[in-house]
């Protein structure tokens, strides 16, 4: 799988495109309009309009004042790489660390702040599902971030992500991991899928899968929502299919993200037709 074509793989570049939701329950981007306070709690860039009162103590209110500049400024680092991230490949993002790790640490400051207001967070239901599981399973955790995965179960999990701030992270472009074929049990793409060559990334996975291995993806729920300009979710699973597996789960029950889950088959699927991998729009953050 690893020696096909890249030409095969048709994940097509898109432009950015601004959508109307943030990774913010909806519920919550609704107070933000209606008061200023909620606002300033939810959103980085809301400051502006909420200037600091005269308070006894004008050290604590210029204190404050300072505090929201500074979020204000992370929330527009935040999203500035958050679209980067989404609009080039992964070595070209692997380069854009590489330049500058700091932008790393930026990034995952905000990608932080942004899922403590989900109600439920996707490695959460992906570490569940791994905890019902036997624990001599082998991991593959695909853009792991912090690598909570890792360090939530008792399974053997390699992390990957394009910096490593933590031993048990390793630095990599995720379309060419140091894994062997036929390795892991289990590949797993939490909201990670963001690269404009994303099919490599499953390409990859499929790779260092077993046969019967599970691939499990987690992905904000509007890049698959069709009447949004978003994939249809059947269209990226007839192609993920096409690759060599069988459709297990798909459930977009939750708010935020979907769930689809994969299993490897036993047999590769006869080369030859071209994969049609459909566009994955990016998942951009509203200035406020
Ligand atoms: N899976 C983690 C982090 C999700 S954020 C979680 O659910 O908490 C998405 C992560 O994917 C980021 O850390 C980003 O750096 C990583 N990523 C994106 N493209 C990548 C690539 N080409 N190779 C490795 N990691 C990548």
């Amino acid at each position: 799988m690893k020696g096909q074509s890249r030409k095969k793989r048709r994940a097509k570049h898109h432009k950015p495109q601004r959508i109307e939701e943030s990774l913010q329950p909806k519920h919550s981007i609704k107070h933000k309009k209606k008061t200023h306070q909620h606002q300033n709690h939810v959103n980085h860039s809301s400051a502006s309009s909420n200037p600091p009162k005269s308070s006894s103590s004008s050290s604590s209110s210029s204190c404050s004042f300072i505090d929201k500049a500074r979020a204000r400024l992370a929330g527009g680092h935040f999203r500035m790489i958050n679209e980067k991230l989404y609009t080039c490949t992964g070595k070209e993002a692997l380069d854009y660390f590489k330049e500058d790790p700091e932008l790393f640490s930026m990034y995952h400051t905000g990608y932080q702040e942004q899922m403590s207001h989900w109600p439920e967070q996707p490695v959460n239901m992906i570490t569940k599902w791994l905890k019902g599981r036997s624990s001599s399973l082998i991991v593959a955790d695909f853009g792991c971030g912090d690598a909570r995965l890792a360090k939530n179960v008792k399974n053997k999990v390699f992390s990957f992500d394009l910096v490593s701030n933590d031993p048990l992270v390793v630095a990599c472009d995720m379309s060419n991991v140091p894994l062997d074929s036929s390795s892991v049990d289990v590949s797993v793409f939490c909201l990670s899928l963001m690269g404009t060559n994303y099919a490599n990334y499953l390409q990859e996975a499929y790779r260092v899968l077993k046969p019967s291995g599970w691939l499990l993806i987690a992905e904000v729920k509007s890049r698959f929502d069709p009447n949004n300009g978003g994939a249809d979710p059947n269209l990226f699973t007839r192609a993920v299919c096409e690759m060599g597996f069988t459709s297990e789960l798909k459930d977009f029950s939750n708010k935020m993200f979907g769930l689809l889950y994969f299993k490897k088959k036993e047999k590769k699927n006869s080369e030859g037709r071209e994969i049609e991998w459909p566009e994955l729009k990016p998942c951009m953050y509203k200035r406020r």
